[in-house]
This record gives structure tokens, C-alpha cells and sequence, in this order.
């Protein structure tokens, strides 16, 4: 575990979040649940506050990885903030007490509309990724009377040697604009009266687990910021974007520690100039576990599936990225054997299964299992594929827990929908 510590694990034969045994709650909330640890959720942000320590930083939590209020309200009573990429999430993020002015704006599409309710909120600073956003946000501003402080996200085209569908900082990519041509929008800002431009900003991927590629953009990065200074822009922060990796498996994460030293170094000299950091994956992914419990043992072709009731609608990494998350029984088998299987969901899809190529003991129906390390993009990636309602989520704190987000229901389903005839 990050950190060294273990937030989930056996006592007694028996796997705890915290100090509560998972078996309670898949038995008193039901399954498919996230089941959340508070202590290890509030670790890694205390981690990476730590490593930051005493230098001029913005932790932003970023938002999508996992966006429950109870998580969010986490983040806001730390006095941290917040990365957000749509209007939903700067509704949740407010909603939750986080400070509009720790709140950074990213993504490539932001509507007008949106970008109305971020300058209601006065909200830290717009990350901008085009020409067309940034006219866009001048029209908005102009028409509300309101200055937007904004930076643009620079793609220093750095291979961060990860899932191609993560990788965000390449020159082909979606995200951000070339060198080039944040040159020329920095020139085209400053004309603009509705603006302040107050930074730079990069996010080149996630689930990394080397210094190099983070090293390699800042230096870019900083360069282009020390340029932009000495014509006379303005530039205060820096955004270094989130990215650091976890274990699922037998990844070795980074240090932060390192990762920190190496950030601060590669802008140290440049005076007055504040870092901001957008950890999403690496506070939340390693805080949760996903139970579910087992519906049916069956073989095809030679091979032995267990079919159980989470799905690729509860959790979509493995179906997207063929991600590994491991897979614990509630109740330990020592010495158990252990055979080949898939564990897949009831959803019509042959991609939807949540391990492959498993060495699983026996499991009979009713036996409930962890799917670790689910706390960043799963139950926000969750849909309601098949008509499946979504998963309750629970927070564990030391023995207790809560019900932080109910399961949903048939009527939320069809909630919004209407049997209505076109003549
Ligand atoms: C998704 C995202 C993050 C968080 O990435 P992690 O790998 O989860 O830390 C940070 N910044 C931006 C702009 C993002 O889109």
C-alpha cells in the first residue's frame, strides 16, 4: 500500500476497511457497494501535503477521479482544492464547501454556459486548451462584466510511458495547445481586458511511475513561463497537473517526497511562483474497494468463469484499459487451492469482466469479494448500463460506517423519462 500503510486488510481471517469487517457491510448495505476508508483517503492527501511542505503550493484534488460530497468535503476541510472539468463538478465542489478560489477549471470543452457559472463562483483560475475557448470565455466575461483569471495548458509533447488512453501530453493528442501556439494565445490574452493571465499549466498523463516525463514537461514548462515573465506576463502558478501512479498490482509508485523535491527544483529559480498540483488517482484509488458478492460458478469451453453481481457498469477499467485490480475473498483461504478464472459481471458484453486470468480458490454463490484499489474512476466512471442501478458507496471510519450515496433505485432509473406518443 502507499505509504506503507494498510488500510484494508485481514484481521482474524477476516478483511477489515479500517477496523470494521467488510462482511458487515456487504451484508447490511448489500452489493455491489464502494466501500471507502476515510483514514487512508485523508492519508494520501496528508501524504502529499507533507511532501510539499513549507513551498509555495495548490493541492487541487481532482474531482473525476472520485466525486462523492463526503470525499469532497474531505478536500474542503483540509483547506485544499479543487480540479474540476465540467459544471457538474464545480456544483459539487462548491456543494461540498470547497473555496471557489482554490478551484482550478481544466478540460477542453468547456460551454458557455459553464463557464458563466464558473465566473458567478469567482472561481482560481480557467486552464484554457484553444483559441476557440479562450474567444469564448472573452465573449462570456465581457457579457457578465467579470475578469476571468485564466492560464493556458501547454502540451509539451513528453511520452509519460503509460495506458495510450491515459496519456494526455503528446503533440497528437486532444489536450492543450503546442508551445507555439500558447506563445501566440498569451499574446492575444493580454489584449484582452476581461482576463488576467496568471499562469501556465500541463497535465501529461496518469498512472505514471517515473520521474523522468514530469521532469522532462516542467522543464519545459518552466522555460516557457521564464519567457512569458520576461515579456511582461504575469505568470504566478504553475500547474503541474496530477498523474502520479499507484499500485494495482506491483507497479512501485513513487516517492513524493521525490516527486515533490523534483518539482520544487525544476522552478526554483523562478521567484514568486506558486506550484499547483491535481492529484486525483493517487489520494482516491487505493482509498476503496469495490465488494461484490458471487451469483454463479460455471465453465465454457475449458475455461471457469465466476459470475458475480458487479459489472463493467460499476467499474469500467478493466473493460477500457485491461486494467488488473486484485481480487480478495472476505474471508481468507490460506493454503486454499487455487485455479484459472474470470470474474465477470451480468452485463451483455464479452468485455464485461473485472479480472481475467485469475488464480482463484473455490468460491461458492453467496461468497462476497473485494475488487481492490477501485477508489479513483470507478464509481465515477459507474453508468447504468443494462438498467443496472448504481452501487451504494459507504465511508468507514475507524469501526463505524456511513452510507454516503444510496443505492440506486428502479424509479431513479426512469427518473425524467416519459411514456409519450408522436402522432
Ligand atoms: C484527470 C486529471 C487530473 C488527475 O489525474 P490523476 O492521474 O488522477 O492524478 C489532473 N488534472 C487534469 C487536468 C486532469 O484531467
Amino acid at each position: 500500500m502507499d505509504g506503507g500503510r494498510e488500510f484494508f486488510a485481514y484481521r482474524d481471517g477476516r478483511l477489515h476497511a479500517e477496523d470494521l469487517p467488510l462482511e458487515i457491510i456487504s451484508r447490511e448495505v448489500g452489493t455491489p457497494v464502494y466501500v471507502y476508508s476515510k483514514a487512508a483517503f485523508l492519508h494520501a492527501l496528508k501524504s502529499l501535503e507533507d511532501a510539499f511542505k513549507g513551498s509555495r503550493h495548490l493541492i487541487c484534488y481532482s474531482v473525476k477521479a472520485a466525486s462523492n460530497l463526503s470525499l469532497l468535503a474531505l478536500v474542503a476541510e483540509r483547506g485544499l482544492g479543487a480540479d474540476i472539468v465540467s459544471g457538474g463538478e464545480l456544483y459539487r465542489a462548491l456543494k461540498a464547501g470547497v473555496s471557489p478560489r482554490r478551484i482550478v477549471y481544466s478540460g477542453v470543452g468547456k460551454t458557455a454556459r459553464e463557464m458563466r457559472e464558473a465566473l458567478e463562483a469567482e472561481l482560481f483560475m480557467f486552464n484554457l486548451e484553444s483559441e476557440g475557448e479562450m474567444l469564448e470565455l472573452a465573449r462570456v466575461a465581457e457579457e457578465m462584466d467579470k475578469v476571468a483569471q485564466i492560464s493556458f495548458r501547454v502540451n509539451p509533447d513528453v511520452d509519460p510511458h503509460t495506458h495510450p488512453y491515459v496519456a494526455t501530453g503528446l503533440k497528437e493528442s486532444k489536450f492543450g495547445v503546442s508551445r507555439e501556439e500558447a506563445r501566440r494565445l498569451y499574446a492575444e490574452a493580454r489584449k484582452i481586458p476581461w482576463f488576467k493571465v496568471i499562469g501556465i499549466g500541463c497535465h501529461i498523463g496518469s498512472q505514471l511511475t517515473e520521474l523522468a516525463p514530469f521532469r522532462d514537461s516542467l522543464l519545459i514548462l518552466a522555460d516557457l513561463a521564464r519567457e512569458l515573465r520576461s515579456q511582461g506576463h504575469n505568470i504566478r502558478y504553475l500547474d503541474m497537473g496530477g498523474g502520479v501512479g499507484i499500485r494495482y498490482r506491483d507497479e512501485n509508485p513513487l516517492s513524493l517526497s521525490a516527486y515533490a523535491e523534483m518539482s520544487l527544483k525544476a522552478v526554483s529559480d523562478i521567484p514568486d511562483l506558486t506550484l499547483v498540483v491535481e492529484p486525483g488517482r493517487s489520494v482516491a484509488g487505493n482509498s476503496a474497494v469495490l465488494l461484490t458478492r458471487v451469483l454463479y460458478n460455471k465453465r465454457n469451453g475449458g475455461k471457469r468463469f465466476v459470475v458475480a453481481d458487479a459489472a463493467m457498469n460499476d467499474l469500467i477499467r478493466p473493460s477500457l484499459y485491461g486494467s488488473y485490480h486484485a481480487v480478495w475473498p472476505l474471508n481468507e483461504r490460506p493454503g486454499a487451492a487455487l485455479s484459472p478464472a474470470a470474474l465477470v459481471g451480468p452485463v451483455c458484453e464479452s468485455g464485461d469482466f473485472l479480472a481475467k486470468d485469475r488464480e482463484l480458490p473455490d468460491l461458492a454463490p453467496g461468497d462476497c469479494l473485494a475488487v481492490k484499489s477501485a477508489g479513483a474512476y470507478g464509481f465515477s466512471m459507474s453508468s447504468n448500463y443494462n438498467s443496472r442501478p448504481r452501487a451504494a458507496e459507504v465511508l468507514v471510519s475507524g469501526g463505524d460506517f456511513r452510507v454516503i450515496r444510496e443505492r440506486e433505485d428502479y424509479e431513479s432509473l426512469v427518473s425524467g423519462e416519459d411514456i409519450l406518443q408522436l402522432n
